[in-house]
């Protein structure tokens, strides 16, 4: 490998995010070599992108999964389960984190504490791991750049003003929002929605979980809160716009009331690219407006009343700690049973709040003391479920 092509592991390979860093990947051979991959229960698929890439090992769930890609693949080193995740995770330059869930916890420890780039897609671990990954990064260099088009778009920002560490002149972050399918639609209007409503999102196409959570805006709820663990700053100096048309990704406001934004089309190989480039862009062109054509920008309030996620979100922020573990722990655990057609997708929110009225403030001082938590709140929101 020659000095300047860097190394990178693929966590969550098959995936919506996972297949379009293969996209980046593809157009970017003298940049990059794809070494290691991991995934779920797709296993043909992870066996087809090994054989593609030519990657060296290869991460699985659990060991039936190894014995097939062992026999696909006799040439290719197999890791499995969380140890696998935390081995892939220290192998390579750029650890792109597109794992689904609290799953991706593993991941996102292990590629900070060997001090690789971390290019983070799944934002649950650090929404519910922030004070432990604020432990690891004190006092050290680390390199932790969003994939997340949002704290991307602020990564942009902040970088173009020369500030992404300090961020003394910021009065405020301000994320955007589709606002989702249901925008628009008042409380009672939002009392029969299906799965298959909740699962077409007007801007993004996007993995089942988080397409459910911007229906209930719980996603831009969990973003408020990764971009607060991200940038080092209060959730309340964190605020939401609705921009349906997904154009402006996000944008910084300083004190003497400039504001920053970045604009391209929707297309996340934009933010991939950027994690993977950086300090240098990459020269693809994903996204790019022409401006020639008339297009209109639009900005409203979010319906805070209609989509209850958002101010639960702040509130597990304020209260911090295990705070926004549970309230995200819950949310998997709900979403999973909306998707499995065991709730309607009302009783999604009103079950995270109502775990997340058991989280007693205890501190996260330690990941087992985390993974306690995780469990003790899917436990609770299992139960809640079951009482239904
Ligand atoms: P998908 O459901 O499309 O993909 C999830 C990936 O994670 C799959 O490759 C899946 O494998 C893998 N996976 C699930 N559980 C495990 C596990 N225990 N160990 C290893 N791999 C596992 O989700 P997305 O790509 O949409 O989202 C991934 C992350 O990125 C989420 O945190 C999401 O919030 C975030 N994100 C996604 C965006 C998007 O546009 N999609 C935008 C911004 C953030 P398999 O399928 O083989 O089971
Ligand atoms: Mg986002």
């Amino acid at each position: 490998m020659s000095a300047s092509v860097r190394s990178v592991a693929l966590l969550g390979a098959t995936g919506s995010i996972g297949t379009q860093t293969l996209d980046v990947l593809r157009r970017s051979p003298d940049q990059f070599v794809l070494t290691a991959i991991a995934g779920g229960s797709r296993v043909d698929e992870l066996i087809a992108i090994a054989r593609e890439f030519h990657v060296a090992i290869v991460g699985v769930l659990d060991s039936s999964a190894a014995a097939k890609v062992r026999d696909a693949l006799p040439q290719t080193r197999v890791v499995v389960g969380d140890e696998g995740l935390d081995e892939l995770s220290r192998s390579a330059d750029i650890v792109v984190n597109a794992v689904m869930g609290f799953a991706g916890l593993t991941a996102t420890l292990g590629a900070l504490d060997a001090g690789k780039r971390l290019a983070l897609a799944n934002k649950e671990s650090l929404v519910a791991a922030a004070p432990l990954v604020d432990q690891v990064r004190a006092g050290r260099e680390t390199d932790l750049v969003p994939i997340d088009s949002e704290h991307c778009a602020i990564h942009q920002c902040l970088a173009g003003a020369g500030s992404v560490a300090g961020l003394p002149s910021v009065k405020r972050l301000l994320l955007t929002a589709s606002g989702g399918p249901f925008r628009g639609r008042s409380a009672a209007q939002l009392h029969n929605v299906t799965k298959h409503d909740a699962l077409k999102h007007p801007t993004w196409s996007m993995g089942p979980k988080i397409t459910i959570d911007s229906s209930t805006l719980m996603n831009k709820g969990l973003e408020v809160l990764e971009a607060a663990a991200l940038f080092g700053i209060s959730v309340d100096r964190v605020d939401v716009v609705v921009h349906p048309q997904s154009i402006v990704h996000s944008m910084v406001e300083y004190v003497d009331g400039a504001t920053i934004a970045q604009l391209s089309h929707p297309d996340m190989r934009l933010p991939i690219a950027y994690c993977l480039g950086l300090p240098e862009r990459l020269n693809h062109g994903w996204g790019a407006i022409s401006f020639t054509e008339a297009m209109t920008l639009t900005f409203e309030p979010p319906d805070r009343n209609a989509f209850p996620a958002l101010d639960l979100a702040y509130e597990a922020g304020r209260t911090g700690q295990g705070a926004p573990a549970w309230l995200s722990a819950a949310n998997e655990v709900a979403v999973a049973a909306f998707l499995d057609d065991r709730i309607s997708w009302r009783d999604i929110v009103p079950i995270v709040a109502d775990t997340l009225a058991h989280y007693d403030g205890t501190s996260l001082t330690s990941v087992e003391i985390l993974r306690e938590h995780d469990a003790t709140a899917r436990r609770t929101a299992e139960k809640m479920i079951a009482s239904l």
